[in-house]
């Protein structure tokens, strides 16, 4: 009895998937389908798929995006109509581009398998209008070595289904969600530049599943978060485009969707706190933001089966790109006018304004009410003690403050350009590779801004991604300065601009002070028995500092 429920309940929630075609030829089914839902698809049954389909339609095509450390190509699918194959075929066409990226983690493994799916629709099923006015860029399997080390247990919190998964981190051990800054992985570096700054998505979606707290929805969204870039593409995905797409699911498909978060049973219960997780730029989502650009987190729901994950993330990315293709034009004008503002604001109001580069997490102004979760009982231990169980009904509560909001702790004043010295290259190579404009002075000027003194700086003992991570406390003095032909010159006037300032102010709670690019000169300086000059000048005006004027005959 319970064997047929199940199977109805596998037909009738499959058959969304798969209303355009009864079947698909035999090198379209994916691993998962093959396997009633146990196994998920190796790095070779995702070449093997892209390699079929690729013979069955003419709207794509297939390059890489680089070699992962253990040496796999990356690949990089590009679905278009009439089909493109470079970044400058797709400017020509005059679509917008729109980058979907799965298996950053890879135990994560449900937005892989759904995009294939979402291939085979766009491509030979009834979907193909989805490539009406956009181009669709797709890496199923962005972490292609943790893939591959499949073993049970790596998810524990994902109910063994499938019954293996891949590891979490890439070739070199690295998160690669916590890499967009510093880019030290193959996958990062082959993503920022062959992705986002060849083809300048407009925007992108990670796909993930998350791994805790028994919410009760489907799937659960971020976008990419507000704290120091423009506001406009923040309120158009979050406040416009993903509460669209929350209430279209559940009124067309009965699904609940909602914003990310966990809660902690530790505060008691019913629960009175939802936190989303943290504002920095390392995590490739909220990266974006600083690009001027949009971008969505997708987190499936851990604790339900696999199959019902990859239909969770299938029909948000099936909405996310039925979105974005009828409201095209409108996200372009929105990221161009984001883009605009950025570069106005730093011509306007360098020397002038000032901007945050450390943020907390703060509640929303509005609570989130008929919160959807699994319910929780108070029982008696024999020593008298109270503790939790959940109790496996789904209830919802009001009034949950929601942590999803980010409030600057410290700001510093926009300049319009940063001085790298020449000796410090490394820094301006690594803003290079995130596509940022550095010039090489051609010959010394005399600048006005500010210099900081690091008075204090400190390391983490504990270990994060291969790092101790730094911080600098200190403050800023009024400076005029030479500097010198050959010292690297970032005029803040481009569209990176709050990219820029996030990587290169000393005291940002992400940037390449952070991640110890500057360990070595405030070392070899001696920071831990004085102040020493961080060595990085922000200048608030080009060309040069105006001399008294000369006196008039
Ligand atoms: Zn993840």
């Amino acid at each position: 009895m319970k064997k047929i429920a199940l199977v109805l309940l596998l037909i009738s929630t499959y058959s969304g998937f798969a209303q355009t075609k009864t079947a698909w030829p035999d090198d379209l089914i994916i691993t998962p389908e093959k396997s009633n839902f146990d196994k998920t698809s190796t790095y070779t049954d995702v070449m093997n798929f892209i390699n079929a389909i690729k013979t069955k339609s003419p709207n794509i095509q297939v390059s890489s995006i680089g070699k992962s450390p253990m040496g796999k190509e990356i690949p990089l699918v590009i679905l278009s109509n009439p089909a493109v194959s470079t970044p400058e075929q797709a400017k020509a066409l005059g679509k917008p581009v729109v980058y979907i990226q799965g298996n950053i983690h890879a135990g994560e493994v449900e937005g892989k398998e759904a995009v294939m799916m979402l291939m085979r629709e766009i491509l030979l099923g009834n979907k193909k209008s989805l490539l009406d006015n956009q181009i669709i860029v797709i890496v199923p399997i962005y972490n292609t070595d943790g893939n591959d080390k499949m073993a049970k247990g790596l998810r524990p919190s994902q109910e063994n289904s499938p019954s293996e998964t891949g590891e979490r981190e890439n070739g070199q051990g690295l998160d690669l969600n916590r890499d967009a800054m510093k880019m030290e992985a193959p996958e990062t570096q082959g993503l920022i530049q062959n992705v986002i700054t060849a083809w300048d998505p407009q925007m992108s979606v990670d796909l993930h599943t998350t791994n805790g707290t028994w919410h009760a929805y489907s799937l659960t969204w971020a976008p990419s978060y507000l704290y120091a870039g423009e506001p406009a593409t923040y309120n158009f995905t979050n406040n416009v485009m993903l509460p669209y797409i929350t209430k279209k699911v559940k009124d067309d498909y009965g699904m609940f969707f909602g914003p990310y978060g966990d809660y902690s049973t530790r505060e008691g219960w019913p629960l009175k706190n939802f936190y989303t997780y943290n504002h920095h730029p390392r995590y490739v989502i909220n990266q974006f933001g600083l690009r001027n650009r949009m971008a969505i987190l997708s987190e499936a729901f851990a604790h339900e089966r696999f199959y019902q994950r990859i239909y969770s993330t299938y029909t948000f990315v099936n909405e996310i790109l039925d979105y974005t293709n009828k409201h095209a034009k409108e996200i372009v004008q929105i990221n161009h006018d984001a883009e605009m503002a950025a570069i106005k604001n730093v011509v306007d109001n360098a020397g002038k304004a000032k901007k945050g580069v450390r943020f907390k997490m703060v509640p929303t102004a509005d609570k989130l009410n008929g919160f959807r979760t699994y319910d929780y009982t108070y029982f008696i231990k024999p020593d008298g003690s109270k503790s939790l169980l959940k109790n496996g009904n789904i209830v919802t509560y009001d009034n949950v403050t929601y942590y999803g909001d980010f409030k600057d702790t410290i700001q510093s004043t926009i300049p319009r350009g940063y001085i790298i010295p020449a000796a410090q290259s490394a820094i301006a190579e690594l803003l290079m590779k995130q596509g940022v404009k550095v010039e090489k002075l051609e010959k010394d000027e005399k600048l006005s801004g500010e210099i900081f003194m690091v008075e204090k700086f400190d390391r983490s003992p504990r270990k994060f991604e291969g790092h101790n991570m730094a911080s600098a406390e200190g403050k800023f003095e009024a400076a005029t300065k030479t500097v010198l032909k050959g010292d690297y010159k970032v005029d803040m006037a481009q569209p990176l601009a709050n990219l820029i300032f996030y990587l290169l102010e000393p005291q940002s709670d992400d940037g390449l002070l952070t991640w110890n690019f500057f360990d070595a000169y405030l070392d070899q300086n001696a920071v831990n028995t004085k102040p020493v000059e961080f060595p990085v000048f922000k200048y608030f005006a080009w060309p040069v500092v105006k001399e008294n004027s000369k006196k008039k005959k």
